[in-house]
């Protein structure tokens, strides 16, 4: 295939994703030469490809980078969407992209088909890790853009899926792609990604709720229509403006896990639909808070006062429920529009904030956010990692370094193992393990057979090949890392040790010296199938000190010889050691 641009371009796409690019940044020629190459080229790669829904596959990757624009990403984690199923689905190479569009885009993609490997199979156990494992195998906060993207436009196409693989992706989302969202400030995303997620999850609580609040949706509407006038002329009266006053759906996977704490009334549910008011300023929220309870008294326990005292992931707004019209608890969230971008696309908008101090070609009208040096979001990775190098430089801190001494590497099924870095096959096979490393003989990463010395990389997807008859060997120690893993295998060499060299009981015997005592007793040794090492004698006078070396196979058996023996009349004493 060639990446000319051509005529065969879809240009109603390709018109729509400039169009939402132009909105945030000015296209210089080469810019615009760049987008169309990666349009192009991905169109091309994914020719005659069909996702499950039916659709050309290039729909999929169109619409991830359509989305990287909404957020107001840097055009090359635009292109890099274009491009993010390219190695993974076609046979072009990361070293053609690299040829073709430089390291940066190269690496955002490499960056999202490794992460696009971690999968979750439902293990709670290993949620965190995977968490941080995508972070931290993402090492730029732009790839878990992408597969944030990426993974809204799969779960809006999921239904053309086999239920199994719907259930697998629906309960990652939400236990993993998410929590990550709402962690990153994208409490908006994350809203979107858990309804969308919903429906595969608990379908029949779906379907009732649909059903039951649908109607209630359109009651609370039309009451709402009436509370927005009022307040709109109360604060009309007081010469505030805001700049807009919404009412808000309750999006239903939010919903139903309030009502689930209301025995599913539905009636004690006060913010189905909630009130919201953007204004200009800081000051204003609190004027506008006292408006409210002027016109409406508050609940006791309802004002909720986020601007002074943000949530962690650094979400911003005054929430109050007031006895209202019709004395309906209603709920009222009140915040800047600063807040409100920010609330909505967190990480995303502050990246675009950067951006645009940084250069020149981002719209300088666009710079709404406040030139804080920190969103408390950042402050909640820090104090997650409590790892974060460079404070000072904003785009330095979105290259994710927090965890770059441990590495992240997957067992063929998808299961995570976090390990320091520098871990070798046999510290992953000892960390999913003990049987596994004891009885390793051999490793296959990424596919590739490879040396048990091998230096493992984050993103590495290890096999350990076992032999049943395979021991730990003792050089191990010397290459390997974890001390977990060392531990291990000198307990097992330890305990091994006695059956590799042979072990051997002694048995002392003082007798009277009779014939045939030595064939007497060797015959009863035979008897219990011991093998006879050695038999020495040494006759004093009419006694006689035998020694006899046998194999020792256990305690039980040489006893039970001992017991044997002492049935030989002439037998005085007899004893025996391990030796
Ligand atoms: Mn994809």
């Amino acid at each position: 295939m060639t990446a000319k641009i051509d005529g065969k371009i879809n240009s109603n796409q390709f018109q729509e994703l400039i169009g939402a690019i132009k909105k945030y940044c000015q296209l210089n020629e080469t810019e615009l030469e760049l987008i169309k190459k990666a349009f192009t080229f991905s169109q091309e790669a994914h020719r005659g490809q069909k996702r499950k829904s039916g659709e050309p596959y290039f729909n999929h990757a169109f619409q991830t980078a359509l989305k990287i624009s909404q957020w107001q990403l840097d055009l090359a984690t635009a292109a890099a969407a274009l491009l993010h199923d390219v190695v993974e689905d076609t046979d072009i190479s990361l070293e053609r992209i690299k040829k073709e569009f430089g390291d940066e885009i190269a690496f955002l993609v490499d960056g999202v088909t490794k992460i696009s490997r971690i999968k979750y199979r439902g293990n709670q156990a290993q949620i965190e890790t995977l968490k941080k494992m995508i972070l931290a195998m993402s090492e730029d906060i732009r790839v878990v853009f992408i597969k944030l993207a990426d993974r809204l436009h799969n779960l809006k196409t999921l239904n053309a899926l086999a239920p199994n693989k719907q259930k697998r992706i629906a309960l990652e989302t939400n236990e993993i792609y998410s929590p990550l969202a709402y962690r990153l400030g994208m409490s908006n995303l994350a809203g979107e990604l858990d309804d969308l997620a919903f429906p595969y999850l608990h379908p029949t609580e779906s379907k009732w709720l649909k059903e039951n609040v649908k109607e209630k949706f359109q009651e609370r509407e039309r009451y709402l229509e009436n509370v927005k006038k009022i307040i709109g002329t109360e604060l009309e009266k007081n010469k505030i403006k805001p700049i807009r006053i919404d009412t808000r759906a309750k999006r239903y996977a939010s919903l139903y896990k309030k009502i689930l704490r209301y025995d599913m009334d539905l009636s004690q549910v006060y913010d189905l639909v909630a009130v919201r008011i953007i204004v200009q300023t800081v000051e204003e929220c609190y004027a506008v808070l006292g408006f409210i309870h002027k016109l409406w008294p508050p609940l006791p326990g309802r004002i909720k006062d986020y601007i002074a005292l943000p949530k962690p992931n650094g979400y911003r707004s005054i929430h109050t429920t007031v006895i209202c019209e019709e004395n309906k608890p209603t709920e009222f969230q009140i915040r800047t529009l600063e807040m409100h971008e920010e609330n909505e696309n967190g990480i995303a908008a502050y990246w675009f904030y950067s951006q645009a101090k940084q250069s020149k070609n981002y719209l300088k009208a666009k710079t709404i956010f406040a030139d804080r040096k920190e969103l408390n979001w950042i402050e909640q990775l820090k104090n997650w990692q409590n790892k974060f190098d460079s404070q000072d430089d904003f785009l330095q801190s979105l290259k994710i370094d927090f965890f770059k001494d441990r590495i992240f590497t997957i067992t063929p099924k998808g299961e995570v193992f976090d390990l320091p870095a520098g871990s070798t096959p046999i510290d992953f096979a000892y960390a999913v393990h003990t049987e596994i490393g004891n009885h390793c003989v051999g490793a296959r990463v990424n596919d590739k057979i490879v040396n048990l010395d091998q230096i493992l990389q984050s993103g590495d997807i290890v096999e350990i090949l076992t032999q049943k008859t395979r021991r730990p060997s003792e050089s191990w120690i010397r290459f390997i890392k974890t001390d977990r893993a060392k531990k291990k295998i000198r307990n097992k060499l330890r305990q091994d040790d006695p059956f590799k060299r042979e072990r051997l009981a002694e048995i002392k015997i003082l007798a009277e010296d009779k014939i045939n005592l030595i064939k007497n007793i060797s015959d009863i040794i035979a008897q219990t199938k011991t093998n006879i090492k050695e038999i020495h004698s040494n006759p004093n006078g009419h006694f006689a000190q035998i020694k006899i070396k046998i194999n020792f196979d256990n305690k039980e058996k040489t006893e039970k010889i001992l017991i044997k023996l002492k049935n030989i009349k002439v037998i005085k004493e007899i004893s025996y050691r391990l030796i």
